[in-house]
Parts: structure tokens; sequence; C-alpha cells
């Protein structure tokens, strides 16, 4: 039985430029969630201490990569009702909100990606003081890409320097018009209060010592005519200013829908519930963005911030089918969000829990699924057993029987399911779009400091590729030393860093390394034989090549065009392996070789002496010979940058990007500030906080990320060849 009706799930993430308040929103959010599910609306500070005790002692986890809590809008009307009907209320009312872990940092657009993936919405947190940062704007449309519906909250309007406006005028000139003010806060810096809510005309404030008494004085009576408590509680000049902001604020709700823009026009009153609606409305359809304003760290906000999440965000119902495969037909299929259809979910992160072991989470997309069920991966086309079900609470694990389309949730000891595969029912397959990674483009050698961490380090790093797909690791044939590769210096520095901290591994990195690639321009052919014939037993591989080049980024493929039988079946996939481990190895400087296909056309073998070591080798002599024909040349990574500096530092980033090969494709103006887009190779990038820094005394900002892999000019790839000889 479903316990909360789908309509009243809220399956969402909070996106912010790192520092901007993500966890302290988060934290509070869990907070004010709990004390209201878990005793009602209590407003005794003993109660809530007792709470927090007991929370505290079981340690809260708000890094699991899905939390559930439970909220009841503070509006819906209760007021007038007896204590025991409040109390069976309180559950009918409660809505039901799974927020998904995001990242903050860009080194790990993977992770972002994949929690957009499984979100029907976001709160997106601002800095009060900074407003929209650079790395803003990258999640931002990172959400756009993912048609993530959203509300913003400005943050930290209690900080010196904050501005609610500036912040505001921020989001709308670099993030989108749509923005519209759902609050004005009343007061700033250190007089920051509370906020003025434009639907209600309400002041807002927070009392009690957790902020958790939302005190609601209304500003205006019926007629129209300022309110003498609403007179104490703000300024007048606040008054007149509420008023202008809520004009804006209406003007653009019922320009939404035709009957209140007439009821608007012809000057009747429109009641607030039909306002909500229609802003509802423009909210999911990205129409509108509403914006809400407080300082999570001084308790102020938030729990008109979690009514915002319940009215305006959509829920699984409000957004269309997902799309997917059929697996078995290839043709397009999809799932409605609904518990009648067949079960089907995607799997958006594996963590390895110190108590429980490899945890897979998992969103539901469509049916319902009891534990003990079998279901298909259907990914890797393998069978999976669901033996225990669990949702994750702010301090506590609950197992639970059965899930419900919309629903998060984690279960256990699955083996063959990675991030990103589709879990279904096997009666009703059908695979979701897979979600796509970028691969590594960094590297670094990492050696256990005592032979004693060296079980704990492959153990270490075993489970951390298992949970992060752009984690690699890898050995490296000739030296035997381990080889980790990420996406960016900070993304390993992290993944080492946890190796310390949650395995205890102690390693020896070495300094960080472009992960570069071979590749060829040319279609070129080969002969390779490991012919040994001297008494007794010899061996006999002898084999025909031809390597084509392929476009960037295409897989590789072996193709098989032997005709006849003149090389045996079984000694074929040999050669495929010979291939393959020499490509692994590359040709020109020991790296992978990629973006191409070989082709075995020809060759011949021997009754007694062929064997399949022989034709490994064989493949591999050929594929090197092959390759050497072919103009190998080496690949690097290309970053995509954007950098921001004062206008007085625009010459010499410049320049300076211009001495590390950077190619500039555009340059904005922003107030002050000057904005250059531009592609650099990663290998002249390392260090470049610190010369930033420098450069701009401290003022300047850029945010990284992959873009492409490209050929290496001739003179440096000389020089990198050289130094791998050494
Ligand atoms: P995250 O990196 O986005 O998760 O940000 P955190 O929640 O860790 O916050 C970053 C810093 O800002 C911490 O030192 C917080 O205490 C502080 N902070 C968060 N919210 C507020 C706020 O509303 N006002 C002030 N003054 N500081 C805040």
């Amino acid at each position: 039985m479903r316990q909360y009706p789908i309509e009243k799930y809220r399956d969402i993430g909070i996106i912010a430029h790192i520092d901007a308040g993500k966890t302290t929103v988060t934290e509070r959010i869990l907070f004010y969630a709990g004390i209201s599910h878990k005793i009602g609306e209590v407003h005794d500070g003993r109660a809530i201490m007792d709470w927090m005790e007991q929370e505290r002692e079981r340690g809260i986890t708000i890094t699991a990569a899905a939390t559930t809590c439970f909220w009841k809008p503070t509006d819906v009307g209760t007021q007038n009702k007896r204590e025991t009907e409040r109390e069976t209320d309180a559950k009918k009312d409660e809505y039901q909100i799974n927020i998904i872990d995001t990242p903050g940092h860009i080194d790990f657009t993977a992770e972002v990606q994949r929690s957009l993936r499984v979100l029907d919405g976001a709160v997106v947190v601002f800095d009060g003081v900074a407003g929209v940062e650079p790395q803003s704007e990258t999640v931002w449309h990172q959400a756009d890409k993912f048609k993530v519906p959203r509300i913003c909250f400005i943050n930290k309007l209690d900080r010196i320097g904050a501005s609610f406006e500036k912040s505001l005028e921020s989001i709308y000139q670099k993030l989108t018009p749509n923005v519209v003010a759902l609050q004005i806060p009343i007061g700033q810096e250190e007089k920051f209060e509370g906020a003025i809510d434009l639907l209600e005309m309400k002041a807002l404030k927070f009392e009690g010592d957790f902020g958790q008494i939302v005190s609601k004085v209304a500003l205006f009576d019926e007629k129209g005519e300022p309110r003498p408590e609403g007179r104490e509680d703000v300024p007048a000049d606040l008054l007149s200013k509420a008023q202008e902001w809520r004009e804006k604020l209406i003007e653009k709700i019922v320009a939404e829908d035709e009957q209140l823009l007439e009821k608007y026009l012809a000057k009747k009153e429109i009641p607030i519930e039909n306002l909500r609606q229609v802003l509802r409305k423009a909210v999911i359809t990205y129409k509108l963005i509403p914006v809400f304003c407080g300082s999570a760290l001084k308790n102020k906000g938030i729990q008109p911030l979690l009514d915002g999440i319940c009215y305006y965000l959509p829920n699984p119902i409000d957004l269309p089918s997902v799309k997917g495969i059929d697996p078995q037909t290839g043709q397009e299929n999809e799932r409605k969000p609904d518990d009648n259809e067949p079960f089907s979910a995607l799997a958006f992160k594996v963590a390895s829990d110190p108590y429980v072991g490899t945890l897979t989470f998992f969103r539901v997309y469509s049916g319902s699924l009891e534990r003990g069920s079998y279901l298909l991966n259907s990914t890797t086309r393998e069978k999976e057993r669901i033996g225990r079900i669990l949702r994750m609470h702010a301090a506590e694990r609950e197992e639970v029987k059965e899930i419900f389309t919309g629903d998060i949730a984690a279960t256990i000891g699955l083996k063959n399911t990675s991030t990103g595969h589709t879990l279904c029912d096997e009666n009703h397959p059908i695979a979701f779009e897979k979600i796509t990674f970028p691969e590594p483009v960094i590297s670094i050698r990492i050696e256990p400091k005592t032979k004693a961490d060296q079980e704990k380090m492959s153990l270490a790093l075993r489970k951390l590729t298992e949970e992060d797909p752009t984690f690699r690791v890898k050995g490296d044939l000739e030296t035997g030393e381990t080889i980790i590769s990420g996406m960016g210096e900070l993304h390993l520095e992290i993944i080492t860093d946890r190796m310390r901290r949650e395995f205890k591994v102690e390693g020896n990195v070495g300094k960080p390394q472009v992960a570069y690639k071979e590749t060829i321009k040319e279609t070129a052919e080969a002969e390779g034989k490991y012919i040994r014939q001297s008494g007794g037993r010899g061996q006999y591989g002898h084999v025909f090549l031809r390597v084509e080049p392929k476009e960037r980024g295409q897989v590789f493929e072996f193709i098989d065009e032997i005709k006849g039988g003149i090389i045996p079946r079984e000694f074929i996939s040999a050669v495929e392996k010979g291939v393959k481990e020499a490509m692994e190895k590359g040709v020109l400087a020991g790296y992978p070789l990629v973006d191409m296909e070989v082709v075995l056309y020809d060759g011949s073998f021997h009754e007694v002496d062929s064997s399949e070591i022989a034709f490994k080798i064989a493949g591999s002599a050929a594929l090197q010979a092959a390759v050497k024909r072919a103009k190998p040349v080496l690949l690097e990574p290309i970053m995509k940058l954007e950098v921001v500096v004062p206008s007085e530092f625009f010459g010499d980033t410049i320049g300076d990007l211009a001495a590390r090969r950077g190619k500039i494709e555009e340059t904005k103006d922003r107030i002050n500030l000057k904005v250059i887009n531009a592609k650099v190779p990663l290998a002249e990038m390392f260090g470049y906080a610190t010369a930033l820094r420098s450069l701009t005394e401290g003022r300047g900002n850029f945010t990284m990320e992959f873009d492409h892999y490209a050929e290496v000019p001739q003179n440096i790839a000389q020089v990198i060849i050289e130094g791998r000889k050494k």
C-alpha cells in the first residue's frame, strides 16, 4: 500500500556553486522537516533539543545519495481545528520530499549529470553577496539541458555586502529573464530579519532558538489598508516597496493564464490559491522561476522554501512519460509514471557503505516493486534479485517492503548493476537512455606507502571505481605501478583523500599527468608472423591486418574478413586479443590507441604448430607494424575554459592564455568584468588556479571542463615521445 499519494511526491535536488550554502540549506531542510514530522507542531525548545540529541547520536547522514523527509506546508489551514484533528491532518497533508544529492564542483560533471537525470525539480541556491558565480552558470545550463524546473533561493542575506536586488538582477541578466521574486527581505546584512511573502502580503519572521516558529503577520487588512501590527513589523517604505514588487509578481503570473488575466484586468479579486496553481504550471513548463530569500545559517527562510518546493515543483506525474527502447526489438517504448505500469527504474549511484556493503540507489519511473522480487538489468541483460529495499532518512535507514513510482530507494548487494543501468520487469523489458560519462583526462601514479597497504589499496580502488564511472584504475604493464585517472586534479585529490579517511590506506602519489591517447591518420596494412619450427612442436601464427582511422570518440571495432577457414575461428579471437593488448600499449609513446578499426583480412595456419598464443603474438606484431605505417599521432584533451576577470586584468589574462596555447573563442562584457571563453590543452593548465590568482590580485575566477581530444602539435608531440623513451 502506498503511504503518500504520488501527487505529494517531490524528487528534487539542491544545486549550487560551491560555498553558496547548499550543505547548510540541506541540513536545515532536514532539520525542520524532521521536527515537524516527528513531533508535530511543537514550538517548545525542549522537545527540539531532545530530537536533536537523538539525531546526533545516530549521526546525520546527509551525504547519502538520496534522503527522504516529510513536510506539511505551513499554509494548509489547520488553525481552527482541535488538537486531535490536527494530528490526523498532519499526516494527510504531508508531502514526501526525496532530496537527491548533487555535487558542487565542476570536476564532477558526471555526478551532476547523473543526479540531474533522476530528479524532477531543483532548488538553486545563490550566495546573496556574490550573486551568480561562474559555476552557478555552469550548473544552471546543465539544468537547462536536462529540462529541470526550478526555484531559486538567495541565501546568506545576513552577510555584509549582501543584496537581494543585486543578486536577483544578476540571475535576470546572466541566467534567465523568467525569474520572479515571491519574497523580498526585511532588512539586510546584520539587520536581516525575515521576509515579506508577496503573494500573501505577510511579514514572515523566524522565532524560537532554532527559527522553528514561523510568525506571519498580515500587512494589510481586507480593504487594503495597512494594519497596525503590520506597521510595527515593517517600516513604511518597505510596505510600499512590497506593493510594487507584488504588482510585478501578479502581472507575470496572470500573463500565464487567460482567465486570471481577464479577472485581473477587470480588477477583480484573485484568490491566492488560483495564483499558486497558475504559477505552479508556469514553473513546470519553465516559463517562470520563483525566487525565495533567507539565511540558512541564521535559520531564516527555510520553511517557506519547503512550502515552495511543495507548491511549485513538479510531482512525478506532472512530467512526461520516460522514453526508452525495447532491448529485444530495438523499438522505441515508454513508461508512464503510474503504479499499474510494468516496473522500471534507473540506477543512478553505487556507493560502498562501511556497514552494509554495496548500496545501489535507483529511481522508480513506473510500477511498484516488492522486496525479494527479481528484476532484469536490461543494460547487462542479467537478472538481479532485490533482497532488501532501504529508504534513507536524515539519521536512519528504513527497511521498506514495497516501493512505488516516484520513489528513490537503495538496495544491497547487486553485483552487476552500475550507474546508468535500467532495472525492469523481466516480462516487460525496457532500456532507458544510458548516462554517458566523459573519458578521464588526467592520471597519476599511486603506490602504497607500506607492503601492508598494498592489499587494502587495491580493495579501496576497486570500491571507488564501482562508485564512480569517471574514475579508472590501471596497472602499468612495464613498471607494475598503479595509475589512477579521473576528470581533474581536484577529482583525484578527493579520491586519494577518501582512500585515506574511509579506507585507511596511505599512498604516495606522483605528479598529475595528462591522459594522452594515440590514433592514426591513414589506412595501412601489415603482416604479422610468429613462426618457430625447430624440432618438436613449433609455433605458427600468421596474419594480415588493415588499420583504418575512425571519427573521434567512435568505439573500436575488430572486423573479421577471413573467408573459407584460412584461419580457424578459435585463432581469430586470439588475434583480436593480441590486437587489443597492443592497442592498450600504444605505439608512439605508450598511450592507448583509439578512434580506429582493425580488419583481419588474410593469413595462414599450420595443422600442428598453430596455437592461440602464436596467433595472439602475430596479431600484436601486425597491429604495431600497421599503425607505424598509418601516420600515428598523439591526441591530447582540450578543455573548455571560462575565465571571469575584472576588466583591468583582461589584457594580461588573454596574454597568459595565448602562452598556454589557448584559443580564445569569445569575450563578453559584464558590469566591470570580462568573461573569456577559450579552449586550452589540459597539459598547459596545471596550477592555473594559482597563476590566475597572482595575475588578477586574487579577483579572477574560472571553470574548466573537458571538451574534446585533439592532435598534439608536432613539436610538442616530439618532446612528449622523447620524454617517454627515457
Ligand atoms: P556548500 O559548499 O554550498 O555546501 O556550502 P556550505 O553550506 O558548506 O556553506 C559554506 C559556508 O557558508 C559555510 O561556512 C557556512 O557556514 C556559510 N553559510 C551558509 N549559509 C550561510 C548564511 O546564510 N549566512 C552566512 N553568513 N553564512 C552561511
